[in-house]
């Protein structure tokens, strides 16, 4: 099989290694090309590698319609300006913390929400808990993004009493 190089449009990842899952999933392992994390107790750069936090998958951008997971262990770094050292785990600009799902796909599943509802789209692209954490996020964010676009507050407002 030919292999392609895909393309993350995430800028600050690099992919490790890529394959394909029994569930026909792709999977593509990556990593951080940022070399620090924001020491949690001190607020300044943290520089000095800890070892790894467990590996996470995160759910990103379909690719020809199959569902695409990144796989990342992320590194631990340790503070050398806190007396005690203590370690943060990095943080990604790609990721909220502790979501399931990139930013870029929630970008991509709010766009298809605007002409459909949170349970049509969770259905279509299998993202599960659609009454949960998934609502409140979503709710959340377009909240936010429809605040500052006023030409699009109506149907907002119309959809949100509909969703949510
Ligand atoms: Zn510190």
């Amino acid at each position: 099989m030919t292999q392609i190089m895909l393309s993350l449009d995430i800028e600050s990842l690099e992919i490790i290694s890529q394959g394909i899952d029994n569930q026909g999933n792709i999977i593509l392992e990556v990593r951080s090309k940022k070399s620090h994390s924001t020491c949690h107790k001190c607020g300044k750069p943290a520089t000095k590698r800890h070892g790894t936090a467990p590996k996470v998958k995160i759910r990103h951008l379909p690719i020809l319609d199959t569902p695409v997971y990144l796989v990342i262990e992320p590194i631990r770094y340790q503070c050398e300006h806190c007396d005690d050292h203590p370690t943060t785990t990095e943080q990604y600009d790609w990721c909220d913390r502790r979501s399931t799902i990139t930013k870029g796909l929630e970008k991509y599943l709010m766009r298809s929400l605007i002409h459909s509802t949170v349970q049509d789209v969770s259905r279509k692209e299998g993202v599960g808990a659609p009454s949960s954490c998934l609502d409140k996020k979503l709710e959340k964010r377009l909240s936010s993004i429809f605040r500052h676009n006023s030409g699009l507050k109506k149907q907002y407002h119309q959809m949100s009493q509909k969703l949510f």
